[in-house]
């Protein structure tokens, strides 16, 4: 109200016009209120089809009954995440999708939850995840992998210049809107790492040279089939992929912002070769090649790629001391491969790819998922005696979040209604 009355004296307005604002703001304030008393719970949802599906739990696409909104659900169960030490990470992901109000991460609505799982309400991205995308096509042409990784370098930048890390940058937390532009989900990790990618995890490797002879010598196509037949199984598994970690993130000498840069080099390799530079037929295999980058990244003769797109790939992918984006994010836009990137206008312009769309719940961009018993209350807790999670309840407190600007926004048509019109 002070802050009000001062702007208003600033702005010198008259009587008349200082009256509507004041009830403006008394309006905004009790809706507010009125916000702030509602308890959500999932009885306020619909659930209309899986979407996706994480290490501990999945992902659906809601409608909210009253208004008819539909959003993206993600439920994660807590027994599981107590289990895996996961709690910390729920927390930063809640809070991280709470501060960063920005155009480049996927908007959180509300977080709520029961006995048995937390639940968090965001924005819907029809386009689906760039994992899905990859696995569709062959390679991206370095047209279209120009944009996806000029979007993806704002996206970075702009949770960078909030102070945060992600550390787990890879191609199924690029999520694509109704009109095909990049946006950044899952922060589980942002603070904390998986604990299967904490050093313990590998400790019984040496970082002697990789062993999977019959995957090295495979050709790039059967070697982007091979990637590509597994993959989906790598990104439901609670160990996850560590082919896009920065090697330093591995080692406990310390890590920095930079990491971010190397995943996004491998997510390009990827993009432009149709596998990872370090893929292999498990994740210790993996990280011995991770570990080894020096050796193991190499280009296949017969998956011909630009010298600027190779320069850049190498440019993310070396050690943090000399990487791409020391001296901040200007170095990496004005590199070569970027050039006619419109860096202020790109979120504006065309996708490289366009979505189409048919309505609000349209779900032909994501793969189907069999219908699961995670909101069957009886089932779960059969699997998870009572006992498990009960005494724990606490670790959870101040999950619960609303925005209030899901109410105050209420007469605007959010974006994924505009598409395909
Ligand atoms: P983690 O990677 O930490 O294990 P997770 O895999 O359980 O987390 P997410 O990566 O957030 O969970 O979501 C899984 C999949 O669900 C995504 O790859 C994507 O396909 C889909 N998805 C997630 N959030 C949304 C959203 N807001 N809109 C549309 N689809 C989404
Ligand atoms: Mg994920």
């Amino acid at each position: 109200q002070k802050k009000l009355e001062q702007m208003m004296e600033e702005e010198g307005l008259k009587d008349e016009e200082k009256r509507i604002r004041r009830s403006a703001h008394a309006q905004k304030e009790t809706e507010f209120l009125r916000l702030k008393r509602t308890r959500l719970g999932l009885e306020d949802f619909e659930s209309l089809k899986v979407i996706g599906r994480g290490a501990f739990g999945e992902v659906r696409l809601v409608q909210k009954k009253d208004t008819g909104h539909v959003y993206a659900m993600k439920i994660l169960r807590k027994a599981d995440m107590l289990e895996k030490e996961q709690v910390g990470h729920i927390r930063a992901e809640r809070d991280i999708l709470v501060e960063a109000d920005s155009l480049w991460v996927v908007k959180m609505f509300y977080s709520f939850q029961d006995k048995l799982n937390l639940y968090l309400i965001m924005e819907f991205l029809p386009g689906g995840d760039m994992m899905t995308l990859l696995m569709k096509k062959d390679t991206l042409t370095e047209e279209e992998t120009q944009f996806y990784i000029a979007e993806t370098v704002l996206a970075i930048d702009s949770i960078h210049q909030l102070g945060f890390i992600h550390r787990d940058i890879k191609p199924d937390n690029l999520l694509l809107d109704s009109k095909g532009h990049v946006k950044l989900s899952d922060f589980g990790l942002c603070t904390g790492l998986k604990k299967a990618h904490r050093t313990e995890f590998y400790r019984n490797l040496n970082h002697s040279l990789p062993s999977d002879f019959t995957f090295q010598n495979m050709n790039s196509k059967r070697k982007a089939e091979t990637w590509k037949r597994n993959r989906r199984q790598l990104a439901f598994s609670t160990v996850g992929t560590p082919d896009y970690i920065a090697p330093e993130v591995f080692m406990q000498t310390g890590y920095n912002k930079l990491c971010d840069w190397w995943s996004l080099g491998v997510i390009m390799y990827e993009m432009l070769i149709g596998y990872p530079p370090f893929c292999s037929e498990t994740p210790q295999e993996t990280y011995k090649k991770v570990m080894n980058w020096k050796e193991t990244l190499t280009f296949p003769p017969e998956v011909p790629i630009s010298d600027k797109a190779k320069d850049l790939i190498l440019r993310f992918c070396c050690e943090w001391e000399h990487r791409i984006g020391a001296s901040g994010v200007e170095e990496i836009k004005s590199n070569p491969f970027f050039e006619g990137v419109d860096w202020e206008h790109i979120r504006e312009r065309p996708a490289a790819i366009s979505i189409e769309i048919k309505s609000i719940d349209d779900t032909s961009n994501f793969d189907e998922f069999p219908e699961s018993d995670i909101l069957k209350p009886t089932v779960a807790t059969s699997n998870h005696p009572e006992t498990d999670y009960k005494n724990k309840d606490w670790v959870f407190i101040n999950y619960t979040y609303k925005r209030f600007e899901g109410l105050t926004a209420r007469g605007a048509i959010p974006s994924y209604m505009k598409a395909g019109k």
